[in-house]
């Protein structure tokens, strides 16, 4: 008989919330849950508590008669509320456990309420994912959601910008970090559409009154441009052929497609950097190029405080795999990589990406709760966790200095100004994680610091 094993606290969040942000990432959009309040004010909660923005989902408000008669009158409600109410020019649908389980056929319900409802070429865009929370995590949601997008969009219409025109999927990024990467679309003088773009709709500049869509947002019309860009860049190397939007539009379109690794720390950014040379034509600009080797000249004055140092990780896989990354080639060592993921790739991930560098594989856990990573983290005796908010009862229960990064943060400010990625994001966070040590020595040490 197969055992029995509960979960305490999952390292994941559920699924509709990746979508919800995904579809939060397109000009003009609302996401909407299709399931019971409760869910849509869970993510609300977190989004706005992790990016200090507010964030309107709305939700078709299911009951108990629903989950017996089906969703289908709410969900039509629901959505002709939404357009009186907002104006949107997409409404993105997700599902959630209740509507997955009952068994209600969204596409169906979306096509007949197209037929009734929405004659005239002005009516909004409705799309929707399946995102059942009771298997996959809110990357999942995310990434399902985002490719439902260029399924539902793109399409090969001739552009003058053909030739030029990139997409870059980047997976679930601060809104620093793709704030970062359209710097770099100016710099390499190469048109980048970025799909979801949050750099604005979840981290506005203050503004005097409260619109009710957010402004920014990847463009519809750019996005349905996708079909004829000259290359896709997708950053991830745990994504699935199902879920890779590059890969749908090579297949669909014949846009060749780059699935690189997330580019944090310095080889997976040079990876990146290539990339972006190969693609433009363009070198390196030299300002981003003096950021790397200021980068270098950093890691070489603070090796000895990040020398063997012990670091657990933990979070969503795809930025697991970029931080062991960066802390193998800073010369710290990564003890555990933990995800609640499990997308079967996570190991060979973390393998490829320390190969060469790490004498001894870290532990690798996928599927993990937090009750696991406590296990393990007190086995394992490490100088440092990094990871999200969820792993604070940890490190203040084992008195172990814990880096946020990823999301949620929730008991920080400025989650959504981390920059993560490229030579900038490896430097800034080589600073965080010596000097957390460095504090943590003098915190431990019955002189403290000396040196004035
Ligand atoms: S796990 Fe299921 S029930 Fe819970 S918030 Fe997510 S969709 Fe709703």
């Amino acid at each position: 008989m197969k055992q029995y094993v509960s979960t305490t606290n999952a390292c994941k969040l559920c699924r509709p919330i990746g979508a919800c942000l995904a579809f939060r990432g397109v000009e003009g959009a609302v996401p909407f849950l299709h399931g019971s309040q409760g869910c849509a004010t869970y993510m609300r909660r977190y989004i706005i508590s992790h990016f200090g923005e507010p964030i309107d989902i709305a939700s078709s408000a299911l009951g108990e008669k629903h989950a017996v008669f089906g969703g289908g009158p709410n969900l039509k409600q629901g959505i002709i509320n939404v357009i009186k109410k907002y104006e949107p020019s997409l409404i993105g649908v997700a599902t959630t456990c209740l509507t997955e389980t009952i068994g209600d056929d969204v596409s169906m319900m979306l096509d007949e309420f197209k037929r009734e409802f929405l004659a005239d070429a002005d009516s909004p865009i409705l799309i929707n994912t399946s995102t059942p929370s009771y298997a996959g995590t809110h990357m999942e949601g995310f990434r399902g959601a985002t490719r439902s997008i260029v399924e539902k969009l793109a399409q090969h219409r001739l552009t003058s910008a053909e030739e030029k025109r990139v997409n870059l999927l980047p997976g679930f990024l601060s809104p620093q970090d793709i704030r970062y990467l359209k710097e770099l679309s100016r710099d390499f003088e190469l048109p980048l559409t970025i799909l979801p773009d949050l750099s604005e709709t979840l981290d506005a500049p203050i503004l005097l009154e409260y619109p009710k869509i957010p402004a920014g947002g990847t463009p519809i019309d750019a996005i349905r441009d996708m079909g004829s860009a000259c290359a896709s860049i997708e950053f991830g190397r745990t994504v699935s052929d199902e879920l890779s939007a590059a890969l749908y539009l090579r297949e669909r379109f014949g846009v060749q497609d780059f699935r690189i690794g997330t580019p944090i720390g310095i080889r997976e950014s040079d990876r990146f950097f290539s990339l972006l040379e190969k693609i433009s034509g363009k070198k390196t600009p030299s300002f981003h190029r003096e950021e790397r080797d200021r980068l270098i000249d950093a890691m070489v004055d603070g090796h000895k405080y990040v020398f063997g140092k012990k670091v657990v990780v933990y979070g969503e896989e795809d930025l697991v795999v970029g931080i062991t990354s960066f802390l193998a080639e800073i010369g710290a060592r990564p003890v555990l990589c933990a995800t609640g993921g499990k997308s079967g790739r996570f190991k060979s991930a973390i393998k490829s990406v320390v190969d060469g560098i790490l004498r001894d594989l870290p532990e690798i856990r996928e599927d993990v709760d937090f009750w696991e990573i406590e296990e393990l983290t007190r086995q394992l005796e490490p100088d440092l966790i990094m990871g999200h908010s969820k792993g604070y009862k940890i490190s203040r229960a084992l008195g172990i200095p814990l880096i946020r990064i990823g999301f949620p943060i929730h008991d920080r400010i400025g989650g959504q100004r981390i920059l993560h990625i490229g030579y900038r994001g490896a430097q800034m966070l080589f600073d965080r994680v010596a000097n957390a040590i460095i504090a943590k020595k003098q915190r431990d040490s019955d002189i403290g610091y000396g040196y004035f």
